[in-house]
């Protein structure tokens, strides 16, 4: 049993009991035997489930965006921001059940057609993490069934009350039973479980590096297909010819929404030298005025962390920088003046002369931490931006063209944005990052259904006779 409390105010939310190796086992067999028949539906049918879900998520988009606030403490318009998500999601991937292309192409040999065709892989197992607990469920679970699979699912053991909401509406639409199965639990129980069942074809996970190299080990001992999307250390260039109102802008909503606990959350600004005394200012400003609280509060703009264990960890990066030799600009402490002690809060924080190299310029801090780091050329940036072992976002400010086909070029990130914040993917395009950041899958777009398919090709010979390829065609 796990008990879920408010990070706000460490108010009980909900007691959940957690699944077992045996139900794990008992979910996949649910999945396995719906499957045989989902595959069978045409994929156009199976999508109109997915129309239902996208209505019914729209339909109790205040009542999800309440619960997720509660759960998983992002200010209440991001968390309709992230319920919109699935909704977005569910409707692009209905969509996709009157498209699911495959390819024809010419036969090297007469009478004979060629083409090809995804097939659903069978039972998917999809792990996910607390930060977004509806839409990265919904970027996953939504092209898997539209593809024909069916789905175990284990949500973060910090958010199963936003799992449960979205399989009661799997459930009110009338989603074939054991098409869409949920096992709560701990990543080392329940996740090890469903990696390890012969009968999952496939793991998608979104998490963080240590978890998902856990994930791949055992994986590729299992010879599973597996989808990895971890962290990030995302950065903000901003040019000496950038418009500072906007960049500031963009940096703020970056750096200190979803209280920097987002994948792509920026945590480093690279910033030209002859701007960055003015940007630093405003930045202090600029944080100075954001209202931290509860996030059920509207006028709220940064809420609390997930739990103790994070607030302990950002403070523990926050000492490293220090005795690094990091300069503190703002911030730098965890809030313990009531009400907030009842509740995880971290002060917004920035430090300035940051090194490439610092800790906390390499690795992932996920809270609200900004390093900012000082550089003399577009070249420089660049190749700052790139040193890091992530590549999930980044982002320019520039006005010059020049220097923007340049850096979105050049910037080896998954996603590049040009003069907006290291945030805002939409779910049409795909999502996920290179290098350490994942293993070469991408959520969300065409993309996704890469992962949730297999190509089979097929070759349909009309000739009446043996004709042989390569052999034949000399013929
Ligand atoms: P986490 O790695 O602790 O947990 C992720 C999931 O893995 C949870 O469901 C957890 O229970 C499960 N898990 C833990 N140990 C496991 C094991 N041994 N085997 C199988 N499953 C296991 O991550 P988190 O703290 O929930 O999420 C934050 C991390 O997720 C950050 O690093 C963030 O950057 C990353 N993230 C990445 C993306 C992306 O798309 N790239 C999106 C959101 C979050």
């Amino acid at each position: 049993m796990v008990t879920v409390t408010n990070p706000a105010n460490g108010e009980e939310l909900a007691k959940v009991p957690l699944s077992t190796k045996k139900e794990v086992d008992e979910a996949v067999q649910s999945a396995k035997q719906a499957q045989k028949q989902w595959a069978l539906i045409p994929a156009p049918k199976r999508a109109e489930y997915l129309y239902e879900i996208g209505y019914k998520l729209k339909e109790k988009k205040e009542h999800l965006a309440k619960i997720l606030t509660k759960e998983m403490g992002k200010v209440i318009e991001e968390a309709r921001g992230e319920v919109q998500e699935g909704i977005d999601m569910a409707f692009y991937m209905a969509g996709e059940g009157r498209r699911l292309f495959g390819e024809t192409t010419p036969s090297e040999l007469p009478n004979k057609f060629a083409m090809s065709v995804r097939s659903p892989v069978g039972v998917v197992g999809i792990i996910t993490p607390w930060n977004f607990p509806i839409a990265i469920a919904t970027w996953k679970s939504f092209p898997a069934i539209v593809a024909g699979n069916a789905v175990v699912w284990k949500p973060s053991i910090e958010t199963p009350l936003m799992a449960y909401e979205l399989g009661k509406i799997f459930e009110e639409v009338g989603l074939p039973e054991g098409v869409m199965n949920i096992v709560f639990g701990n990543g080392p129980t329940v996740g090890t479980a469903l990696i390890e069942h012969p009968d999952v074809k496939v793991i998608s996970f979104t998490g963080s590096n240590a978890t998902g190299s856990k994930v791949a080990e055992l994986g590729g001992r299992h010879l599973k297909k597996v989808s990895l999307e971890m962290g990030g250390k995302n950065a903000v260039i901003v040019m000496d010819d950038a418009d500072l109102d906007l960049a500031v802008e963009g940096i703020i909503w970056s750096a200190f929404g979803t209280t920097g606990q987002r994948c792509t959350a920026c945590s480093r600004v690279i910033v030209h030298k002859d701007v960055k005394v003015e940007l630093e200012e405003r930045l202090v400003t600029g944080i100075s005025e954001l209202t931290i609280g509860d996030g059920l509060d509207p006028n709220v703009k940064v809420g609390p962390v997930i739990n103790r264990a994070a607030l302990e960890k950002i403070h523990r990066y926050v000492q490293i920088g220090k005795q690094e030799g990091a300069r503190l600009l703002t911030g730098g402490e965890i809030i313990t003046a009531p009400p907030f002690d009842k509740g995880y809060y971290y002060e917004p924080t920035i430090f300035t002369d940051v090194l490439p190299h610092m800790t906390i310029a390499q690795e992932e801090v996920f809270g609200p931490v900004l390093s900012i780091i000082e550089v003399n050329s577009l070249e420089e940036a660049i190749e700052i931006n790139n040193s890091v072992k992530f590549g999930l976002s980044s982002s320019i400010f520039s006005q010059d063209v020049n220097n923007i086909f340049k850096a979105q070029r050049d910037l080896d990130t998954g996603i590049v944005y040009v003069n907006a914040g290291t945030t805002g993917a939409e779910i049409h395009l795909p999502f996920g990052g290179t290098k350490g950041t994942g293993n070469g899958h991408r959520d969300s777009g065409q993309a996704a259904l890469d992962v949730f398919t297999e190509w089979k090709s097929i070759y349909v010979d009309f000739s009446g006779k043996l004709q042989r390829a390569q052999i034949d065609t000399d013929k």
